[in-house]
């Protein structure tokens, strides 16, 4: 396993150390991937707010989550937030306990982990790169510089043809179709949904999955897509929420990337509850065909009622009650 970094991404940590020479700093690290390699394209500044003390940091969220957004959009490649560095004083290469916590948090957004860098000045400049599993365990890991050690694809930016298929799609969107789409709630995340229906949904407190007998065998694999299929064919055409699907061992998974997090649902089958159980955010549901059709229904009309009842005295244009406690995060739908 190794780290190359982009030309660029390391001049920018380079840039951002000597211009902070005085006191802390830090930043993220966007990139990809690809068979143990961890390929750093862009390393953005913490922002203006950031806040860093001896044994404490915060990056500028809003800030940064705007920067990812710019940058991400330039790159033809989706770029994922990868990891983090920030200085430390003297010659000081280990983390705190606080960054414990940040690493984790970082490491928890994806399978891989994530890897978390620190900078010292003793007097020169160096790095200590470390991959972070979760929860959060460290190994020192090697890296390089250089555009010619990364895949071109990786570095290649969005092409015009790209640029004006957007246009033409956005201008598109903006006048016919949106209003032939009126009615249906275009592009939620998947996350939105999962927080929109779970208030209805009965966690089986089952967290435990090991304690579940998880079958695994193909006829059961089968039979999951099977359960599924139904939901996420609701799922992408009422709602438009674009998910892919994974088959592993006991497990199938739908998930969703986006920039900052990448959301999963985990559907297994249960031999001690003889049902289908998916698992989200460390909570456990029991599962039946169309479940989630059925709940987005019901959690939809119960909003109405209730939002009705607010509002009987006042006569106005009903908003989409979805589209008004939601979101919308956009995936890039042609990236791949
Ligand atoms: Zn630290």
């Amino acid at each position: 396993m190794r780290v190359i970094f982009s030309n660029r991404a390391y001049t920018s940590v380079l840039a951002e150390t000597a211009e902070k020479i005085k006191t802390e700093t830090g930043g993220l690290f966007l990139g990809t991937i690809q068979d143990d390699t961890w390929y750093i394209i862009e390393a953005i500044d913490p922002g203006p707010k950031s806040i860093f003390e001896v044994a404490y940091f915060e990056y500028d969220q809003k800030y940064t989550q705007h920067l990812i957004n710019k940058i991400a959009n330039l790159y033809d490649k989706q770029l994922l937030l990868i990891g983090l560095w920030h200085r430390h004083p003297g010659s000081f290469d280990q983390f705190s306990s606080t960054d414990d916590g940040t690493n984790a948090k970082y490491a928890s957004m994806r399978k891989e982990g994530a890897i978390s860098a620190l900078v010292n000045i003793d007097p020169k400049f160096r790095i200590t790169m470390y991959q972070v599993d979760r929860p959060c365990s460290y190994r020192k890991i090697p890296y390089d510089v250089g555009d010619n050690l990364i895949p071109d694809k990786f570095l290649k930016f969005k092409s015009l043809e790209k640029f004006n298929s957007i246009i033409n799609n956005s201008l598109y969107l903006s006048s016919s179709k949106r209003k032939a789409v009126e009615g249906y709630h275009r592009s939620v995340s998947l996350a939105t949904f999962i927080k929109f229906i779970s208030p209805m949904l009965h966690d089986e407190e089952c967290t435990d999955v090991g304690a579940n007998n998880l079958l695994g065998d193909e006829p059961i694999q089968e039979r999951l897509v099977d359960e599924i299929i139904d939901d996420l064919t609701f799922m992408a055409d009422a709602l438009d929420i674009e998910t892919a699907i994974c088959l592993e061992n006991n497990y199938l998974t739908i998930y969703q990337e986006a920039i900052d997090k990448t959301t999963k649902i985990y559907f297994m089958f249960s031999a001690a509850k003889q049902s289908v159980i998916f698992s989200y955010d460390n909570k456990c549901y029991r599962y039946h065909k169309g479940l989630f059709k059925e709940t987005f229904e019901k959690t939809k009309a119960n909003r109405e009622q209730r939002d009705n009842n607010e509002k009987s005295n006042k006569p106005q244009k009903q908003m989409g009650v979805f589209d008004s406690v939601i979101k919308i995060i956009k995936l890039n739908k042609d990236e791949g």
